[in-house]
């Protein structure tokens, strides 16, 4: 465990942190190191504490702590991450018997100095009643291996001998706030408190102090762990390795079956479908191809509130290649129902053990174990599915270091159940409305410019997680840029009319986001030549892009639409030169008339699997469709001027991009209708859909 401290660097906090004054300028500073380093802290796990004095508006002067705030993350937390409460009412509460969770974050937030502060940490009366100007509190993983163990206590005495004061587990909040400060008094001279199953704490003068004692103390934890054998896993027998495509395969099998139940009424979405994420490495696959994973993994997480992003346990599939798609697919089907069953059979039992009313979760894992292939993290974004992978792997070094000293031993369910139903996140339930398309993947083809673009623009603002395709790459990769979607969007180049190409950008959809529900096939070019004398090559051409990358791309979608068994959108981008031929068009017309024809005849044929298929007939669209002054060619066969040709229409208005984008949107929310062509075109009777 590497100590970070820069003296230069702890210097330039406190000049930068000016206003906040040099005590919570340091805090900002070691909270930030202790955050950067995953193997203390995992997002927004861990938290911090200053006491200091701060002046009041009448120009008196208050003893405060600032402590850690809900919502931050140590690794970028600035200063008003740690909202400043009033000592006093804080201390004065340890005389109490018993004090509810409720009450106790409704004493910090009435005591706090700025009412807009975030909620300061639920562990902030266990900093509170110690007298340490800096407290640091983290979920090291070397500490979590010593402590996860039969005989935790033992262990963690044997480690720390007299330096650091061992407190058996509690669940936070007042009655670990109370038992932790007795336990620091009976040696006033201890450097922080090993919490067993849960994590440390160490105390310091000064910022510096209690962050070096940190790092010191975890140090101590890996080199203990050093000094044991390392824990030989032995070795599932598996056929092949996995390859990217197997990968694949498995993500939508998984995103398939793991979705969440429908949410009620006759209006909600029947199944609320997750993003599936994966994560291998040689640790990763050790772990999940070992005869001890069974064991291993079904027994609880490393330190409590990982209960809240995993689940208590992971899903552990058995060793069945994923190359036998349909038989992976069957012993999923298996390992699923036992595993609702037994959540559900845990929920109940705990509930009346403790006869307590609280509001079932939903029963679907989190986390999915998989021999050959690795993790998958599921969440209802990318940034939740990937939390649940980062912290699984954490857990898996926790357990593999545990058990080279030991006997990995994680809370008995009774505690998981305290935590996982605690009553603040239970309060929490049914307040927030998903936006909706959250948890919606969309494919979409020609996205880096006009209608593509603005229609992923339109999607990801919903909600949804975006995959992006483009024959001009280059172009893409400075939308996906400039759009700013991070995790919730990705892309690749795909020129489609390439059939291979297409496969491939559908695969890898499914290794980034599990899958796809939405597909708007957009991608066209429109070629003008008299029919008549029109070159062969010339129509061909047409063809392969205007006609037959759709139907790659409808191919592909359907391949995976069938796999996941969850319904599906396919969006046809076609044109209303279909309905309504235009002089000189007709190589563009012709493959266009044949998309109308293609969802019409995949609407006929997937309605079936729940899949729905639609088409959008736009026109005079200004996007690069009409680059090299073909719009004023078009105007002028109309003998029009470009202004009349665009807003030649029954609304007399002009139609844009992002017009085009809210149809498909529309659509893909439509979910009664099938087979319907929907023109976006400001209105022409001529080109009415029949
Ligand atoms: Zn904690």
């Amino acid at each position: 465990m590497k100590n970070r401290w820069d003296e230069r660097e702890a210097r330039s906090f406190i000049a930068r942190y000016k206003a906040a004054g040099p005590d919570l300028a340091l805090r900002t500073y070691s909270a930030r190191l202790i955050g950067r380093d995953s193997s203390l802290v995992l997002h927004g796990g861990g938290n911090t504490s200053v006491k200091t004095v701060s002046r009041t508006l009448d120009g008196e002067t208050a003893q405060v702590i600032c402590i850690k705030g809900s919502g931050w993350d140590l690794a970028t937390i600035e200063p008003a991450g740690h909202p400043a409460v009033k000592m006093e009412p804080l201390e004065r509460l340890r005389a109490l018997p018993w004090l509810s969770d409720e009450d106790m974050v409704n004493a910090s937030r009435t005591n706090m100095l700025d009412a807009a502060g975030p909620t300061p940490s639920v562990e902030t009366l266990l900093h509170a009643f110690l007298p340490h100007r800096f407290i640091d509190h983290t979920h090291a993983d070397a500490v979590l291996s010593i402590t996860n163990q039969p005989d935790s206590e033992k262990r963690a005495r044997a480690w720390v001998g007299e330096h650091l004061g061992v407190v058996p587990y509690i669940m936070p909040g007042f009655a670990l706030a109370k038992l932790a400060a007795e336990i620091y008094e009976r040696d006033p001279s201890v450097e922080g408190l090993v919490l067993v199953k849960h994590g440390i704490f160490t105390f310091g003068d000064t910022a510096r102090q209690s962050y070096d004692r940190m790092i010191e103390w975890v140090d101590s934890a890996e080199r203990l762990i050093a000094r044991s054998k390392r824990f030989t896993f032995h070795p599932l027998r598996l056929p092949d390795k996995a390859h990217a495509r197997d990968v694949g395969i498995a993500a939508n099998l998984i995103r398939g079956q793991c979705f969440l139940p429908s949410n009620g009424g006759r209006q909600a979405t029947p199944r609320q479908p997750l993003i599936v994420r994966h994560r291998s490495s040689d640790a990763i696959l050790e772990f999940v191809t070992s005869r001890e994973a069974a064991r291993l993994s079904q027994q609880g997480p490393a330190t409590p509130d990982h209960v809240i992003r995993t689940k208590a346990k992971p899903l552990l599939m058995p060793a069945v290649p994923v190359a036998d798609e349909k038989r992976f697919g069957a012993a999923l089907r298996v390992r699923l129902a036992e595993y609702i069953k037994a959540y559900q059979a845990y929920f109940h039992h705990q509930s009346r053990a403790k006869q307590v009313v609280r509001t079932p979760l939903d029963p679907v894992p989190r986390v999915v174990l998989v021999p050959g292939v690795g993790l998958f993290g599921l969440g209802i974004d990318a940034k939740a599915a990937d939390v649940a992978l980062d912290i699984y792997e954490h857990t898996i070094n926790v357990i593999t270091n545990a058990s080279r000293i030991g006997t990995y031993r994680a809370l008995p369910d009774g505690d998981l159940f305290d935590l996982e139903y605690w009553s603040l996140e239970q309060a929490k339930l049914g307040k927030a409305t998903p936006k909706a398309f959250a948890g919606k993947v969309v494919w979409i083809s020609g996205a880096a410019a006009g209608i593509g673009l603005a229609t992923a623009k339109a999607f990801a603002k919903d909600g949804a997680h975006v995959f992006l395709t483009d024959r001009d790459g280059p172009a893409l990769e400075e939308v996906i840029k400039q759009i700013g979607l991070g995790r919730q969007g990705a892309s690749m180049r795909c020129d489609v009319t390439d059939k291979v190409q297409v496969n491939v950008a559908f695969e890898r959809c499914s290794l980034t986001f599990g899958g796809v529900d939405i597909v708007v096939s957009n991608a066209g070019v429109a070629p003008v030549h008299d029919i008549a004398s029109c070159p062969e090559p010339m129509l061909r051409e047409s063809y392969e892009i205007n006609f037959f990358a759709h139907q790659h791309v409808a191919q592909a979608a359907v391949r995976i639409f069938k796999r996941q068994a969850l319904g599906g959108v396919l969006l046809f981008n076609a044109s209303k030169s279909a309905f309504n031929p235009g002089p000189g068009f007709g190589p563009y017309t012709l493959p266009k008339a044949g998309v109308i024809a293609l969802t019409r005849q995949y609407a006929v044929e997937v309605g079936k699997m729940g899949v729905r298929v639609n088409a959008v007939n736009a026109d005079r669209v200004q996007t690069g469709l009409y680059r090299n002054g073909l719009l004023a060619k078009r105007a002028k066969a109309r003998g029009l001027t470009v202004q009349e040709y665009v807003k030649g229409n029954l609304l007399g208005e002009e139609v844009f991009a992002e017009d085009v984008a809210q149809a498909f949107v529309a659509l893909a929310q439509a979910r009664k209708t099938t087979g319907a062509v929907l023109p976006v075109d400001g209105g022409n009777a001529a080109a009415f859909p029949r």
